[in-house]
Parts: structure tokens; C-alpha cells; sequence
């Protein structure tokens, strides 16, 4: 490829859109263009990128046995319907209707049509198993697009389904999955961990989340020092508080005192001269329109997905003013539990051995101490809810947990039969018996991807790209191309490369050096190499490798077999 032929505008100013590294590097680097708001365009170098990481996700999907389908983006509503989730996925789903006044959704992801597919195709269990890929475009209305392709309205997906006769085979299915994820993101070059995620509604064991870890990641990834403990933080089981079960001071009747304008817990605790961890504070919510109350201890966050599952709820919101009124009959900020008999409450664990308490009195400018479970206020129902935190244990081992923010690439989800079930796929089994088909599912952002790979190797100067997926492995770069000499050589290398199947990209620009360099680590080659009057006169070729700055003096004869064991070397290792 010659630069000068090529779709290439680099920038030196920082894109003011821009927050986050990548987004910022790929804007730069002129491989993306924004089109609307999570909406891109890829020019050819980003594009080539993504083909590398598709090429790569292509060859380890059909060595675990997955085939390649390509399903249609406009999916008819019914099926939606047929699942249940037209009306539970909510604006996320990008809806549109034809000439005739059908619905459709542009898919966000394809568990119902694959089902469909196989529902139709697949009879007997001499089918089975079977996993299905594609590599597509997906759509999801997202509430806030950024961070470029991280965070798109419109993105590329990998998306595979597999198919089994049995619960066993399913969990075969998933395995395989897991590994063959674990070596596309190694052959990507990327540094990942695996973690426990979510299952939701679907419960068990069989959700794992691929993470990159970065200071920009979404996601916050709590990891055992000790075992291999790894889970989403949305997952993270809190251990038990090792608070006594019975109080040892007797109980004391309770008070109101008067806080007046102090509502946060900061301030509540400082005013009445008590520690964080001896207050309960109220939150009141709203779970798929039904009103709940939850308590926490006054240094905990809710996790929000542990609340969910315990109400098996889609969607959990704080409820607004008038509600919280309406249930508490006080003003907001003084809620607490005493005196509330029509709710529905719910506490965390770490609450239930907290005795002569303190809470809000569900009055203005009031604080109730002092309060007790039972004798009080009615005993909650008590559950996980809280988000783990740093000075929390490993659930599995009781060492040090850390928190660190990661990217999530990709997702592996053993689904059982949700989605088989409600739109019956079914099969014939040995004795000619009707059963449902288990399914499991399995995506990966390719472009999602593609940032997180910038993320992880960059410097100020520019990207750097790992060998398996850079747009080209080798830049060839004439310091001066007025210079018959230089250019003729540069040329000549150039050719040898390509001859040897090496991607190689010549900056045959009349540009000054100092431009060219720059471009040059902006754009991120893995390799560059210099040819200008001084190695010429030397008889050598002068090697650059981007990721360390390491510059080698080859002899002229010997360049090509040094290029090819540098490739080698660089790519990401067994
Ligand atoms: P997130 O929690 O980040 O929204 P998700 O759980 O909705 O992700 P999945 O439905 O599991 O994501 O989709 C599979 C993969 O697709 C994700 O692991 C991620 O890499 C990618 N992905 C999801 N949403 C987006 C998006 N809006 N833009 C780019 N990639 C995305
Ligand atoms: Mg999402």
C-alpha cells in the first residue's frame, strides 16, 4: 500500500468529542469517523483492524466446531412477542414499521431468530449439537452512547448460539466456548480476565464476561489476590457481617432527635456523634412499578442487579418525591423503616444485627435513635444487596479483594431454555420423545474490542498496535523521496516485503521526516523501517520496533529474514 494513495488524514489536536484514549487515538489516527451519536464510519486502516480481529474470532469459532450463518438485521416483531421481550426490552430496541404498518426491531442481538431458524430446521437429536455464528452489525438505542466504538448505537458483533439435547451437553458446549474465547483474545494481543457475571433472571453458574482491564473500562471487576476468585462487581457476593447474632448492651427506648437539614449520612452520623456503620439508611424504589423499601447500612451502596433478582424485577428506579411522601408521610431525605406496615421492605444482611440504631424518622428535620428491629419497626426481609468493597473478603478464600475497572469484550451465557421453550424448539430424542432444545449464547464486540486493544497499548505518542491485528505489520519509510537513492531503495524494500507476504505500507509522501515519524507512531505500526542517507552510506537498514523504541541496525542483506523473526516475535506467545 502506498500512503500517498491512501484514505489517510491524521490530526495532531485532540478531538474535544473525544474522552477516552481510544477514542481520541482512532479519531487522530483517522481510522473512524463519527457519523451520528454512537454511529461510525470505518475508513480502511480501522477497517482493516477489524477484519484482523473478525479473521482471527473466524478461524477459532470453526476450530471448536461453531459454523458461520448470516442472519437478517429486520426482525419481525412477532418473534419479540413470541419471547417476551418486545415489551421488556425498552427503548434500547430500535423499532420501525413498513409500508403496511408491521412492526419490526433492528436486532440488538438474535436469540429469538436463531431460534427460529433452528425450531425450523432442526427435528431430530441426530442434529444436535450445534453452534451457530455470525459476524453483524448489531443495534441497540443506547441512553448514552460514548467513548466511540465502546459504547455505539450501531456495532459489530460476534454473536454464536449453541444448541444441545441435554443439560450436559450444554455445559460441553459452554466449555469449549470459554476456551476458544480465551484464545481469541490472546491472539488479539490482549492482557484479559475472565470473571463471573450476572446471570439474572436465568440464574446458576454459567455467565462469564472477558474483560480488559483499563482505567476507562465501564465495569468494575473485583479479583481475589489469593485463587482464581474473578466476578463482575455486579455479581460479587458480600460475605455475612461477623457482627454478634444478640446484642450485648441492653436496649434503650427509643428517641426522635432533631437533625434539621442534615439528610446525608455523612452529616447525620457526625451531628449525632455515631459511626457510619450504626445508621440505617433508607432508600424507597420503584421495582417495575411497585413501590419498595430498602434498607442499607449507612456505609453501603445498593447493588442495584442484586435488588433486581431478588424481585425479580426488570427495571428498578428511586422512586420520585410525591411517592416517597405518599409512603413515608414525611419529607424526603428522613425516610426509615418505623411505622411502615404497607410496604414491601427489604434489608441487607449487614443490617440485620444492628441493634439501638439510627434512622431516619420519616418527618422533617427528624432522626429516630436507637431504633430496633421487631420492637420498632417491622423485621425486613434480609438478603445480599449491598456492593462489595475493598475492605470486604474474598467470598471464596477470605483474602483481600481488589477492584479494578475493566472493559467487557465479550460474554458467554448458558441460557437452558428460555428462549427454547417459549418459541418451542424442540427435537426427537432417542425414543422418539418431544424435548426442548438447551441453548447457550455467546458475543463479542468487535469494535468494542478493537478499543480495548488501544487502551492497553498506547504511549503519548500514539497507538501500538499488537501484531496480529495491526492494519499493516511494516512501515517502510523514505526520510527524503527527492532523493533518487533514498526512494529507489525504499521502493526496492518495499517490493521485497510484499514478495515475502509481509502487510507492508510505504510513506512515499514528500513530507519532511520529522512529519513522517510522527505519523508514523500515531498510526501505530508494529515495525517501521528507516531508510535515509545515513544507513544508506552505513549499507544498513535501520529497524524500528514500536512497542519499544528499540532501534536495530540490520546488515542489507540480512533485513528480510529480521523482519520476519521480528513478526514472529511479536506475536502473542502459547
Ligand atoms: P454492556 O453491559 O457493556 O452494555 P451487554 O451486557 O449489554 O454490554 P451483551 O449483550 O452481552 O452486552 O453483548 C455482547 C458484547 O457486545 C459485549 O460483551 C460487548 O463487547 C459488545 N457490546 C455490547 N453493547 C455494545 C455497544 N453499545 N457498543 C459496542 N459494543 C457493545
Ligand atoms: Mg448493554
Amino acid at each position: 500500500m502506498r500512503y500517498s494513495a491512501g484514505l489517510i488524514n491524521t490530526v495532531r489536536e485532540v478531538p474535544s468529542e473525544a474522552e477516552v484514549i481510544s477514542h481520541q487515538l482512532m479519531l487522530r489516527a483517522g481510522m473512524i469517523k463519527k457519523l451520528a451519536a454512537g454511529v461510525y464510519s470505518f475508513l480502511p486502516l480501522g477497517y482493516r483492524v477489524i477484519r484482523k480481529i473478525e479473521e482471527i474470532i473466524r478461524k477459532e469459532m470453526d476450530q471448536a466446531g461453531a459454523q458461520e450463518v448470516f442472519l437478517p438485521v429486520l426482525c419481525p416483531a412477532e418473534l419479540w412477542q413470541d419471547s417476551g421481550r418486545w415489551s421488556v426490552y425498552g427503548p434500547e430496541l430500535m423499532r420501525c414499521k413498513d409500508r403496511h404498518n408491521r412492526e419490526f426491531c433492528l436486532g440488538p442481538t438474535h436469540e429469538e431468530v436463531i431460534t427460529d431458524l433452528v425450531r425450523r430446521e432442526v427435528k431430530s437429536y441426530r442434529q444436535l449439537p450445534l453452534n451457530l455464528y455470525q459476524i453483524q452489525t448489531k443495534f441497540r438505542d443506547e441512553i448514552r452512547p460514548r467513548f466511540g466504538l465502546m459504547r455505539g448505537r450501531e456495532f459489530i458483533m460476534k454473536d454464536a448460539y449453541s444448541f444441545d439435547c441435554d443439560e450436559a451437553g450444554a455445559d460441553v458446549s459452554y466449555q469449549r466456548m470459554k476456551e476458544t474465547y480465551q484464545n481469541i483474545f490472546r491472539k488479539c494481543g490482549l492482557k484479559f480476565t475472565m470473571v463471573e457475571a450476572d446471570t439474572g433472571a436465568i440464574g446458576g453458574n454459567f455467565s462469564h464476561e472477558f474483560m480488559v482491564l483499563a482505567d476507562s473500562g465501564e465495569d468494575l471487576v473485583v479479583s481475589c489476590q489469593k485463587c482464581s476468585y474473578g466476578s463482575n462487581i455486579e455479581r460479587a457476593e458480600c460475605l455475612p457481617s461477623k457482627e454478634k447474632a444478640l446484642p450485648d448492651a441492653p436496649l434503650k427506648p427509643v428517641e426522635a432527635v432533631l437533625t434539621p437539614k442534615y439528610t446525608a449520612v455523612d452529616e447525620v452520623a457526625d451531628f449525632l456523634k455515631v459511626k457510619k456503620d450504626e445508621g440505617v439508611k433508607t432508600l424507597i424504589m420503584k421495582a417495575d412499578e411497585q413501590e419498595v423499601v430498602v434498607l442499607m447500612r449507612g456505609d453501603h451502596e445498593l447493588n442495584e442487579v442484586k435488588l433486581k433478582n431478588l424481585l425479580n424485577a426488570v427495571d428498578i428506579v428511586m422512586a420520585d418525591e410525591a411517592t416517597i411522601e405518599t409512603i413515608t408521610g414525611g419529607s424526603v431525605g428522613f425516610s426509615g423503616p418505623v411505622g411502615l406496615e404497607r410496604v414491601k421492605i427489604v434489608a441487607d444482611y449487614s443490617v440485620q444485627n444492628l441493634f439501638n440504631f439510627v434512622t431516619g424518622a420519616n418527618k422533617k428535620d427528624t432522626h429516630l435513635v436507637n431504633v430496633n428491629w421487631g420492637r420498632d419497626c417491622p423485621v425486613p426481609q434480609f438478603a445480599d444487596l449491598r456492593l462489595v468493597t475493598e475492605t470486604d473478603r474474598c467470598p471464596r478464600c477470605q483474602d483481600k479483594l481488589t477492584i479494578t475497572r475493566g472493559i467487557e469484550v465479550g460474554h458467554i451465557f448458558k441460557l437452558g431454555t428460555k428462549y427454547s421453550k417459549a418459541l418451542k424448539a424442540e427435537y426427537l430424542d432417542q425414543k422418539g420423545d418431544e424435548k426442548t432444545i438447551i441453548m447457550g449464547c455467546y458475543g463479542i464486540g468487535v469494535g468494542r474490542t478493537m478499543a480495548a486493544s488501544i487502551e492497553q497499548n498506547h504511549d503519548k505518542d500514539g497507538i501500538i498496535w499488537p501484531m496480529p491485528i495491526a492494519p499493516y505489520q511494516v512501515l517502510v519509510l523514505p526520510t527524503d523521496v527527492t532523493d533518487k537513492n533514498i526512494k529507489d531503495t525504499a521502493h526496492d524494500v518495499y517490493k521485497q516485503l510484499l514478495a515475502c507476504g509481509i502487510e507492508t505500507i510505504i510513506d512515499d509522501r514528500d513530507e519532511r521526516p520529522g512529519v513522517k515519524f510522527k505519523d508514523a507512531d500515531l498510526l501505530g505500526f508494529p515495525l517501521r523501517i528507516t531508510i535515509g542517507s545515513r544507513s544508506l552510506k552505513q549499507g544498513v537498514i535501520e529497524i524500528r520496533i514500536r512497542k519499544t523504541g528499540e532501534n536495530l541496525q540490520v546488515p542489507k542483506d540480512d533485513y528480510k529474514n529480521r523482519v520476519i523473526k521480528l513478526i514472529q516475535e511479536l506475536q502473542p506467545q502459547e
